[in-house]
């Protein structure tokens, strides 16, 4: 039996996570379970699943979720980051899955690294934010780090064992391998008129036409933020070099990623577009457990088409490869700036198009400090953040 901490619990891939533990009861269960602010949603799993603990880094939220669980239900009401950190660092926990959405989501995960758990990672932005330094906890402490992410967990799925337990370190060529190709839809906003993007409504940009997703990985597939988050994810998970990456559109979203090998095969993972896949592979890997997705019908699916990223279409995805060659500063700088400039597109106060534009501002405007340790990540998270906010002050 796993015991698994959910960190992110009350969101999409906290669902998808639930949801292939009750498929597999015999196997894991959910032991704790962490959101933010969401009490309803909490309360609901919380009487659902009836995890030991639910853990709420609001402590508001808490006090409010502590009064509205029923006494007889034994749930252990939790807040305070020591306590987060207690908690995934637990005797009790097995498996960490990592699905709290952006920088949030990087001092737990990194808790949960450094204590050598297993750790299941959809958290892109901790790996964007920390690259050397998470990867280095992860060999210090020898934690399991699995890819949740679909299409980290196609190109892990593609690899050869040697690769798979040398995440991190690995190296490719001598693997054999030529290429790791990252497969993306294009999003929303594919085919639209280039004109037409500015305008684009937060509605619009969120509804992903293959994926059903929280609202700021959304966005992030409108723009392309997330297969550049994604490429940098690939650089520190695969140890892959600049001409090791492509990026290949492909709208149907069936294959999720492939690895091409210097024999000239191709080796791809594909499947139905639902996180229920990649998740259940990473929480029984190496073994295989139901995961609730129907079967790929291939009469269905049809066609498959490949297209070449169109850098003008979507200058984030060329903003974060060239953050990527840059370094790890001009990533942490990026990745805070692109959620200030979401999370302002979302509240209407930006352009679809501003958003991009407000990344590069602060890739050029932030000095960029070399980082030594977390401390130094978080001063330049920060840094970029009241740059972003600024700019966002001044659309
Ligand atoms: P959602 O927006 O659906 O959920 C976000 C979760 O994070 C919620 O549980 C939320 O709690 C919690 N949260 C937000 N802020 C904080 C905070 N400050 N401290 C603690 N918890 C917080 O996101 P998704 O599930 O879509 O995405 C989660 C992560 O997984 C992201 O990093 C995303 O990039 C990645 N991912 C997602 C995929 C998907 O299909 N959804 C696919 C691949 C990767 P509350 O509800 O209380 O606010």
């Amino acid at each position: 039996m796993q015991k698994m901490v959910i960190l992110g619990a009350t969101g999409s891939i906290g669902a998808s996570t639930l949801s292939v533990i009750a498929k597999n009861p015999e196997s894991f269960s959910a032991y704790a379970l962490v959101a933010n602010t969401n009490v309803d949603k909490m309360l609901s799993l919380c009487l659902t699943h009836k995890p030991e603990v639910a853990h709420m880094v609001d402590a508001k939220a808490a006090t409010e979720l502590k009064q509205r669980l029923p006494a007889t239900l034994n749930v252990e009401v939790t807040t305070g980051e020591d306590q987060l950190f207690d908690l995934v660092s637990s005797a009790n926990v097995d498996t960490v899955m990592a699905a709290i959405v952006g920088a949030a989501g990087l001092l737990p995960t990194l808790a949960a690294v450094k204590a050598g758990k297993r750790v299941l990672l959809a958290n892109k932005e901790s790996l964007v934010m920390s690259g050397r330094l998470f990867i280095d906890a992860m060999q210090a402490s020898g934690a399991q780090v699995l890819p949740v992410d679909s299409e980290h967990n196609a190109i892990f799925q593609a690899l050869p064992d040697s690769v798979q337990q040398n995440i991190g370190f690995c190296e490719l060529e001598s693997a054999g391998i030529s290429h790791i190709l990252l497969t993306g839809s294009g999003g929303p906003f594919l085919n639209s008129p280039l004109d037409s993007l500015s305008s684009m409504t937060p509605a619009q940009a969120c509804k992903h036409p293959n994926w059903s997703m929280g609202q700021k990985i959304s966005v992030d597939s409108a723009s392309m933020m997330n297969k550049g988050l994604e490429y940098i994810e690939a650089r520190w998970l695969f140890n892959a070099k600049r001409e090791q990456l492509k990026v290949v559109i492909h709208p149907q979203s069936v294959i999720h990623s492939m690895v091409q090998y210097k024999d000239g095969s191709v080796i791809a993972q594909l499947g139905n577009p639902d996180m229920r896949t990649p998740i259940a592979h990473c929480m029984s890997f190496p073994e295989r457990i139901r995961s609730g997705v129907e079967p790929l019908d291939f009469f269905t699916v049809g066609q498959l088409s490949f297209l070449e990223p169109d850098f003008n279409r979507f200058p984030c995805l060329s903003l974060a490869i060239e953050a990527c060659a840059q370094g790890q500063e001009a990533t942490t700088v990026l990745n805070a700036a692109n959620e200030i400039s979401v999370a302002a597109f979302l509240q209407n106060k930006l352009k679809f198009t501003d958003i991009s534009k407000i990344n590069e501002a602060c890739l050029n405007y932030v000095p960029v400090t070399s980082l030594g340790s977390i401390d130094d990540i978080i001063a330049l998270d920060n840094q970029s953040r009241r740059y972003a906010l600024e700019m966002v002050a001044k659309a």
